[in-house]
């Protein structure tokens, strides 16, 4: 099969590296593909929504499996949907949520393939209630490096399934997968707003209460400073029933379809910087209030950024980082002031500041989630930016935190492995499955779980 040459980068546009990229469109090209060795490896990819370069593969093979993506079969009575790993998020809610059935993880971008949710491990805003996606895949196809098709399952294949959720493709290829969904009475959210003036405030307040919430996330100012650092506007929801609708709502599945818009090239680098971003930061904090009970469709809930489709051309050509860190519960108070206040003096304005709280890990050997508090951050790319966040990683690790892989662009091997203790026992898994390496990605030999 060939493949074309050609520069690639994840979701924040940095790195940008060359690759050789396939586009099978059936399980038998895949197959093609890996049995040529035309390649010295090959990683998968989905929608390229990582942000840095966990489905690259600088000058080797990338298999893009977004062509993958017919649904198998689904069953009305238990809401279980059998498709292939290449299925969108966005194509499951279009042919599902008409029928009364929603997503029981996703992430805060619907334009994920299936199989890069599941390589991740992905969390969503219920994480506090019902932990990462895994929870609810029944099983999924693993195809390996020496061509074996594997069924995982936590009953069958344990080890496998737990080496690739949260895995960053590097057990092989998914090829299909079974998934629970979970049933809704209408495509809405109730939600209540909650302005909090501080960090304290803002993880009292999710402390108290999140658990009133299948839903919690918090916009976190993260320029502000002083008697100010972190304050928030709390989003915290729960599914609206069909008698929470007015009468006028005649279609209670089909929220109206809101225009959708694009931004049409880079912005000029520079553009956001901390004096336009300290702005946008008080304009949204000035114009939220705190309010309850307010009806949302789940589009503006769950997927604010889909509505400007490459919205992160706003970023310039650079490109920028996003930096997603946990810290223990114990710690996280101290950990993400330590932080706030290093990312507010370093004079880099965050755009999007993100914070949850999250619940219990799960068996995914590096899977991102345990209990405790999550910051993302987006920082732009400019002179200095990797050294800055290197430093941070230090920070991270002395409160017992680590970083998120599906968004990491600049971390080291010592750090990596200082913030994944079970490192080892995943690189055990990996050397059965490919002992020769022939899957591997950028990000695998940046962090050392694969030895260049
Ligand atoms: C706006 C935005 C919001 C986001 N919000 C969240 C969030 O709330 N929570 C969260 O957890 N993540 C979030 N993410 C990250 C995103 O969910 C993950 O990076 C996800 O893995 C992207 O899926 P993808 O199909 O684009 O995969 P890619 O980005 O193409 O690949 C991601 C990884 O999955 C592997 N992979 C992809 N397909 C397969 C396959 N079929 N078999 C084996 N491995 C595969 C790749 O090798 C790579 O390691 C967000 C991203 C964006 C852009």
């Amino acid at each position: 099969m060939k493949s074309a040459e050609r520069p690639l980068s994840g979701w924040g546009h940095y790195p940008v590296e060359t690759c050789r990229f396939f586009r099978p469109e059936k399980r038998a090209g895949v197959d093609a593909i890996l049995s040529s060795g035309q390649e010295s490896s090959y990683i998968a990819r989905g929608l390229g929504r990582s942000y840095g370069d966990a489905a690259l593969n600088q000058n080797a093979g990338v298999i893009g499996l977004e062509r993958l993506n017919r649904l198998i079969a689904f069953d009305p009575e238990t809401g279980v949907l059998e498709c292939e790993a290449g299925v969108s998020l966005a194509e499951i809610l279009d042919c599902f949520l008409p029928r009364g059935f929603f997503l029981p993880v996703t992430p805060g971008t619907k334009f994920v393939t299936l199989g890069g949710a599941i390589a991740q491990d992905v969390h969503g805003k219920n994480h506090h209630r019902v932990g990462t996606i895994s929870s609810f895949i029944l099983d999924f196809r693993l195809l390996t490096a020496s061509g074996d098709l594997l069924t995982c399952s936590a009953d069958h294949h344990r080890d496998v399934f737990w080496a690739t959720v949260g895995g960053g493709g590097l057990t092989g290829l998914i090829l299909s997968a079974r998934i629970q969904l979970r049933r809704v009475e209408t495509a809405y959210v109730l939600v209540d707003y909650l302005k909090v003036a501080h960090l304290d405030e803002a993880i009292a307040a999710m402390a108290d209460s999140d658990h009133l919430y299948e839903f919690s996330v918090a916009w976190i100012d993260c320029l502000a400073r002083g008697s100010a650092l972190g304050r928030s506007v709390l989003m915290r929801a729960n599914p609206a029933l069909r008698s929470d609708l007015p009468h006028e709502y005649a279609e209670p599945l089909s929220p109206r379809k809101r225009f959708q818009n694009s931004l049409p090239f880079d912005f000029p680098s520079g553009l956001l910087n901390p004096f336009s971003v300290r702005a946008f930061n008080a304009l949204f904090y000035g114009a939220h209030r705190t309010i309850s009970d307010r009806l949302v469709d789940v589009e503006s809930f769950f997927y604010p950024l889909d509505f400007i489709h490459h919205w992160n051309r706003m970023y310039g050509g650079r490109g920028f980082v996003q930096y997603q860190l946990v810290f223990p519960l114990e710690t996280s108070a101290v950990g993400l002031t330590e932080v706030l206040q290093r990312v507010s003096q370093s004079g880099r304005g965050s755009f999007l500041g993100v914070l949850k709280r999250f619940g219990e890990a799960d068996e995914g050997l590096l899977s991102f989630p345990f209990s405790g508090y999550t910051l993302a951050l987006d920082l732009p790319v400019t002179d200095g930016l990797v050294s800055f966040l290197q430093d941070l990683d230090s920070l991270i690790i002395r409160h017992g935190g680590r970083l998120y892989m599906a968004k990491d662009a600049a971390t080291t091997a010592e750090s990596f492995a200082a913030m994944y203790p079970k490192l080892d026992e995943f690189r055990a898994i990996k050397a059965r499955l490919d002992p020769k390496n022939r899957i591997s990605s950028s990000l695998a030999r940046r962090v050392g779980i694969v030895r260049p």
